[in-house]
């Protein structure tokens, strides 16, 4: 979209990126930290991200290799990390022309790569399953697939698990994951990846010669509201304006549907954008917004292009004025506790007609 009449848009703070991985590297400042850029930089632009983050960083992670691929298109020179490894056998000869480690996870993929010849040089990943139980070899597999890798390739190669609950500082699988992981790391004499930004902040003991930094280098937390995630800037505001105002008597409703009554008089905005921009359908009434300095509350349902807020309490509110709907202003973790769901998601649903407009 070169032409935007509507004003709706994603400003994406380049800087703050840049701050946020520097404060999440010096916590681990004996690992190599990788900045996983998978969905769009989970919705921030990934080329835009990795091309402000390329001097400091020095290895991407993607979730599947098209994702890598569009980065080099994009002119990114850096070892891309790839996830979710190859989709199918010719993954691996792209992975050789590009420089992308590949994570294996299954018996497929190692098929595969024993089939390729000459043998393939590129970097390797093995994902072990210490107990997340989603992808990876289970770690009884581990010796049998190692047995069939050359000396070569185990020469490079890196252990890499993920937690399933590293958000939760009172649990104890954590650290029955991650002591798997270095039984295995010990006996092999692997390089190792564990932590992801909640290992990052939470875990010190889990960073390894990697870490994989995803949410938090965006400047969301998933930990919540701790000491740790202070420093952390939010990259990502998600503005709109208004566009129309008009005062509802006692009893009237808004939008679809009856689910929200004025209990009194109420002034009401009119904001553009609405679940097809990625602002949660889910979102309740009672969702606050920022405008002009004052937060506002949702009322009425999210429609496919607006939301209505209830405005009766802000002075010198006009059409015209914009609407932080997350970001600076306004934390991203309340807009998901009020829509059933988790930042995660919220970041990365926001849609491709909303423009992303860079700072910084
Ligand atoms: C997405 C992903 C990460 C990053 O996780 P965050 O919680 O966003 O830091 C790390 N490792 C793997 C395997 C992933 O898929």
């Amino acid at each position: 979209m070169s032409y935007t009449s509507r004003l709706t848009q994603a400003i994406i703070n380049l800087d703050a990126l840049v701050k946020n991985y520097q404060y999440l590297d010096n916590l681990a400042s004996n690992s190599n930290t990788i900045a996983v850029l998978k969905a769009d930089a989970y919705g921030h632009d990934a080329s835009k991200v990795a091309h402000a983050l390329s001097s400091e960083v020095k290895v991407f992670a993607v979730a599947f290799i098209d994702e890598a691929l569009a980065l080099r298109d994009a002119g990114i020179k850096n070892t891309v990390l790839i996830l979710e490894g190859p989709f199918n056998e010719s993954d691996f000869e792209i992975a050789l022309e590009n420089n992308f480690a590949l994570m294996l996870h299954s018996n497929y993929q190692l098929e595969w790569l024993k089939s390729i010849t000459p043998e393939f040089s590129g970097e390797l990943w093995l994902k072990v399953d210490t107990g997340m139980n989603r992808l990876g070899f289970q770690v009884e597999q581990i010796d049998n697939v190692m047995s069939q890798l050359s000396a070569q390739q185990i020469n490079n190669l890196v252990l890499c698990s993920h937690f399933a609950t590293a958000d939760q500082i009172d649990c104890a699988r954590p650290a029955k994951q991650l002591a798997k992981l270095k039984a295995l790391v010990a006996k092999h004499g692997c390089k190792y990846s564990m932590a992801n930004s909640a290992g990052i902040l939470n875990w010190p003991e889990s960073h390894g010669h990697y870490n994989r930094l995803g949410l938090a280098l965006y400047g969301a937390s998933p930990i919540g509201d701790s000491p740790k995630s202070q420093p952390l800037i939010p990259a990502m505001t998600l503005q709109a304006n208004i566009i129309a105002i008009h005062t509802v008597n006692v009893g009237e409703s808004v939008g679809y549907g009856n689910n929200w009554q004025a209990e009194r008089e109420t002034k009401l905005a009119t904001v553009a954008i609405g679940y097809a921009d990625g602002y949660p359908r889910n979102a309740k009434s009672g969702t606050p917004v920022f405008i002009n300095g004052a937060q506002a509350p949702l009322v009425g349902r999210v429609s496919m292009d607006m939301i209505t807020v209830d405005i009766t309490d802000l002075k010198h509110t006009a059409i015209g004025d914009t609407v932080e709907l997350w970001g600076k202003n306004l934390s991203i973790d309340i807009v998901a506790q009020n829509s059933d769901t988790i930042n995660y998601e919220l970041l990365t649903r926001v849609s491709k007609r909303v423009p992303r407009v860079f700072t910084g």
